[in-house]
């Protein structure tokens, strides 16, 4: 099977389609300086961002920090090492066409101004 798609959040190289999640709850328990915030005045409500625009939604404080957190929200820019992230299969199967062709996906940025990097001790 060939490559349809493959963006910075997204692997499309085998039938499993796999996402990178950010969650938010992850930022603002690093501390993060790149997490920024403002309040709706219309509602009261204090949401999050993250400046870097490693994910581009802004979510609700509060529902990030409810007990079980908010869950993740798609990586869509260019991650930094210390980004959290969890890859999510939007399909799984068994088989040749199922298998992760694209085990890098799974590690975190070494590249850029704040890259890392890390011993890859892998044989492939
Ligand atoms: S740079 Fe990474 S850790 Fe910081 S707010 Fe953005 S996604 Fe979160």
């Amino acid at each position: 099977m060939t490559a349809t798609r493959t963006t910075v959040g997204e692997c499309r190289q085998c039938r499993s389609f796999c996402d990178k999640m950010v969650e938010p709850r992850g930022c603002v328990e690093l501390g993060c300086r790149y997490l920024y915030s403002f309040l709706d005045r219309l509602t009261g409500e204090q949401y999050v961002g993250c400046m870097q625009e490693v994910y581009a939604a802004e979510v609700e404080l509060g529902a990030v920090l409810e007990p079980g957190g908010f869950g993740g929200v798609k990586m869509t820019g260019e991650p930094l090492p210390h980004c959290q992230f969890a890859v999510e299969r939007a399909y799984e199967g068994e088989g040749e066409s199922y298998g992760c062709v694209n085990r890098r996906f799974f590690d975190c940025s070494d590249g850029g101004s704040e890259g890392l990097r890390a011993f890859d001790l892998r044989d492939v």
